[in-house]
């Protein structure tokens, strides 16, 4: 056994009780069962410390790009570990971020060539609002009553007050609205629980031009709009229809309200293009980027802008038209060193251009898993895939949420060696981007075989 003697797993087991509060985790529950504790993994495989392996049905948290121990990535950490671990950015430079910054603007939508660096998809966000907010006063000529953002329902932009803000989800949200700005909201285009049983054409009609009123009613107060491109991944994997996001940008150009595009969970391939925005060809105002920006390997997180929005910064020293934010770890030259790697994977390593193969074996999964008889929905993009369990698949009434079924079918899976996370009963199945093509099959047919095996009562 590799695990060394001290400390044993029982100890293990027992400081992550007596130590470790985990995020998004109800701790009551969680002391009470035996703790998964990873050890080690390789590809898209983790190991517990009993040498149990599991599919990381889940991209460790939807950021893991290539897999778990990919010898480029592991290298080039250890190559920067020879130089310098950290240095600060505020007011010095280093090297690994240059090179980054300068990879990112040639990948990104066009004119996107200022990068701001922090450390989570939660701070790239929250960077884009404060920076839209702050721009408006110092533009010219200055619109100091922008100051308002809209969002849909639904909308999931990390977990700081600023993003909650702008976030929706109740069950997550809800007891801090005290603390909170308030948000202009618009619904979100989920076809699938359409309340006027409308088809996706005539919703995304609906849904657009509420968005496109909005936009035109509240301009004069509108700093800008925050999506998420390709899918609305929290709310429960909901695919935006196609043209949406193309009428959302024409829309706040014509009204001169800024665009701020969440890219935290699409980013990097996940969607079969580099980012999501590139479906439509939008350039959004802000680009923020993080969880697969590193490979999923180390925390780093980026806000892309343009110059329009770079300029209005700019003046004397003493005008305070500098934008004072920032994080300790901003451009931390490990993380721009791994992410440097993993975008050249993605790209010169043929990555991003052999993931049509798992794509298809996924939508072949999608279609087979579409006639279980507790399935209401599978909603897929690129190598993403939400399956929506129901009680009835006609009305689409939903399971009681006592039930937590998505939470017990996860469990099953983890005892069979496979780890994902449900959102309530949408099941996510988004192994990294690498995963092997027969890996990826298992994945799908465990999944598969735990829905049909579920019990409708
Ligand atoms: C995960 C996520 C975030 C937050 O990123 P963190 O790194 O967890 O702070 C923001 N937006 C979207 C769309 C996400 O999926």
């Amino acid at each position: 056994m590799t695990a060394s003697a001290f400390p044993s797993r029982q100890e293990l087991e027992d400081w992550d009780r007596q130590h470790v509060w985990h995020p998004f985790t109800p701790m009551q529950e969680y002391a009470q069962e035996r703790p998964l504790i990873i050890e080690r993994a390789e590809g898209a495989m983790l190991y517990d410390l009993d040498g149990n392996a599991y599919i990381d049905g889940v991209s460790s948290m939807w950021c893991n790009v290539h897999g778990h121990c990919v010898p480029e990535l592991d290298q080039a950490i250890h190559d920067q570990l020879g130089k310098v671990a950290h240095s600060t950015l505020l007011g010095i430079g280093n090297v690994p971020s240059i090179r980054l910054a300068r990879k990112l603007a040639e990948i990104a939508p066009e004119g996107l060539t200022r990068v701001f660096f922090s450390d989570s998809g939660a701070t790239a966000v929250e960077v884009a609002l404060k920076m839209a907010f702050q721009f408006w006063q110092q533009t010219t000529p200055a619109k100091p009553q922008k100051t308002r953002f809209a969002a849909l329902q639904g909308a999931y932009h990390g977990d700081t007050l600023g993003d909650v803000s702008v976030g929706d989800i109740g069950r997550f949200h809800n007891r801090f609205k005290p603390l909170l700005f308030e948000t202009f909201r618009v619904p979100s285009p989920n076809c699938y629980r359409c309340p006027m049983g409308l088809q996706p054409t005539s919703c995304l009609l609906e849904c657009v031009q509420e968005l496109e009123r909005l936009i035109e009613r509240e301009a004069e107060q509108l700093a800008a709009v925050v999506i998420e491109p390709g899918v609305q991944g929290a709310a429960g994997m909901i695919p935006l229809p196609a043209n949406y996001l193309r009428r959302l940008r024409d829309a706040t150009h014509r009204h001169d309200v800024l665009l701020i595009a969440d890219e935290v969970a699409v980013g990097f391939g996940r969607t079969g293009t580099m980012f999501a925005c590139q479906h439509e060809s939008v350039v959004p105002d802000f680009l923020c980027v993080a969880k697969g920006l590193s490979g999923g390997y180390l925390p780093m997180a980026a806000t892309l802008t343009h110059d329009r929005i770079f300029q209005a910064f700019l003046g004397d020293a003493l005008s305070g038209t500098t934008f004072f934010h920032g994080h300790t770890f901003t451009g931390n030259p490990l993380g721009a060193a791994v992410s440097l790697a993993s975008i050249d994977r993605l790209l010169e390593g043929g990555v991003l251009a052999g993931l049509a193969e798992r794509v298809q074996l996924l939508q072949r999964w999608a279609e087979r898993l579409r006639d279980l008889p507790i399935v209401g929905n599978v909603r897929q993009l690129g190598l993403l895939m939400g399956v929506e369990l129901v009680q009835n698949r006609e009305t689409k009434t939903p399971f009681p949420a006592e039930r937590r079924l998505g939470h017990h079918i996860c469990r099953k899976l983890r005892e069979q060696g496979v780890l994902i996370r449900p959102l309530r009963d949408v099941l996510v199945v988004m192994p990294p981007l690498g995963i092997d093509v027969s890996l990826l099959d298992r994945l799908c047919e465990f999944v598969y075989h735990a829905i049909s095996t579920t019990p409708m009562e």
